[in-house]
């Protein structure tokens, strides 16, 4: 039986080793977010990496890409590397760049060279729909069919995929495999590990989008030999909205030229002799297309130092408790109220974030926000709830809790309209 009382929730934050950091961001008195895995909050770190890269524009001028303490010439790959711990990356294989979508566009469109028969590129039914879009029409690009050529692996149950289903669709047939780590949904975290080496196996390429997993869960591209990954900083990174994306493309690749080359796809050495000759640079800064938007990168690197210091392993395990601690609350506080839980339960195929399905779910989340909590909803019936290792207590998951069950108990819910908002 789990312990369900304050005083426990109390005694984990004593224990908690990272519980100094929730002072470091700027946090709603009375509020409990728990959307962090949609748009993480601001801290005085990435405020302050903000205001230095302002302070640069405003003390050098064009001088900025040169001058000061980060010059904007070497931004970009200066974050990567600060990045690659996260993503077990080495030397030169994490940039950070584009968008996740713009990313994903530049490497299939790099990666994805459909011949003889092997012409289809494998991904599945439940991931994030821009993904889905860029492969239709990248596949479009080719002048092929996507309804032919683009395969999305079904689930057994509507929320998860079977590792063994996704390895069974990777035939003769397949150029080329997108996955998610963690899906968007359900939360469910895949074997990358297994899946990249049955990719290799078939002499099938293979790319992970990290959006649900970066910062929250420990990668080892590289040791697992993913071909390459894309992710947007702006989820449990906390670089703010629309901040800059990352990208990792496996040195075994380095020297290709990128398909949609610009100015910044250079080696920086030769890119100010202004030849109409691309020399790519020899990393994966070679997938940059234009002039790094530096105000947008700029939070991240007060945000990374965060990460940095408090290790992924660190923030991982707290990630785990935090979820398990809220699922326990769930069985034991909220049951017979018709929630089922959605994510896996085993550690490791959980990402960072808890799928409550209820169906219910549209009106519950309008009463939670009322109740001064922050969750997250997604069409037709779930709530996710993302308890964030660097801002988020134990005594917030149990005062969140307990909203949740006043809610249920006195039927709040049954006041608001059953319509989602635009964003939601
Ligand atoms: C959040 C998310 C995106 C968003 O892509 P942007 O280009 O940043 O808008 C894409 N894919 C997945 C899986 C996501 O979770």
């Amino acid at each position: 039986m789990s312990d369900t009382s304050r005083t426990y929730a109390e005694q984990l934050d004593r224990e908690d080793v990272l519980a100094s950091y929730k002072a470091e961001f700027y946090l709603k008195e009375g509020t409990i977010y728990m959307d962090g895995n949609s748009l993480g909050l601001l801290s005085k770190r990435a405020e302050q990496s903000l205001l230095a890269a302002l302070d640069s524009w405003r003390t050098y001028g064009i001088d900025g890409w040169t001058e000061g303490e980060h010059p904007w010439f070497y931004y970009a790959e200066k974050l990567g590397a600060l990045m690659a711990p996260l993503v077990g990356a080495g030397d030169g294989e994490v940039v950070v760049t584009g968008s996740t979508t713009t990313n994903l566009h530049q490497l299939v469109a790099t990666f994805y060279h459909p011949e003889g028969k092997r012409t289809k590129i494998l991904a599945d039914e439940l991931t994030f729909p821009s993904d889905i879009y860029a492969l239709q029409s990248q596949i479009r690009l080719h002048g092929l069919d996507p309804q032919v050529h683009l395969i999305q692996v079904k689930s057994r149950d509507g929320r998860t995929l079977n590792e063994d289903d996704i390895i069974a669709a990777m035939s003769d047939e397949v150029a080329l495999v997108l996955l998610p780590s963690v899906l968007y949904r359900s939360g469910q975290l895949l074997d990358i590990e297994r899946l990249s080496a049955a990719a290799r196996e078939r002499n099938i390429l293979i790319g992970f989008d990290l959006c649900h997993s970066i910062g929250a869960v420990s990668h080892e591209l590289s040791r697992w030999g993913v071909d390459f990954a894309v992710w947007c900083n702006y989820k449990y990174l906390n670089a703010g909205p629309g901040s800059v994306a990352g990208l990792y493309v496996n040195r075994r690749h380095f020297g290709r030229t990128p398909a949609l080359a610009g100015w910044f796809s250079s080696n920086k050495d030769v890119q100010f002799d202004m030849s109409h000759q691309l020399t790519p640079a020899e990393h994966a800064g070679a997938y940059q297309i234009g002039t790094p938007h530096i105000l947008s990168a700029a939070p991240l690197m007060g945000s990374l130092s965060m990460f940095v210091e408090a290790g992924i392993d660190r923030l991982r395990a707290k990630s785990l408790r935090m979820t398990q601690y809220l699922m326990d609350l769930v069985e034991s506080e909220l049951s017979g109220m018709g929630f089922v839980i959605g994510n896996p339960m085993e550690h490791h195929r959980r990402g960072g974030h808890v799928c409550l399905i209820h169906e219910e779910a549209v009106r519950i989340c309008k009463a939670l926000k009322d109740n001064g909590v922050v969750p997250d909803f997604r069409a037709p019936d779930v709530i996710r709830l993302a308890p964030i290792p660097l801002y988020t207590s134990f005594q917030d998951i149990w005062d969140m809790v307990q909203r949740l069950k006043a809610i249920m108990t006195e039927k709040q819910y049954e006041r608001y309209e059953k319509k989602r908002g635009v964003v939601a």
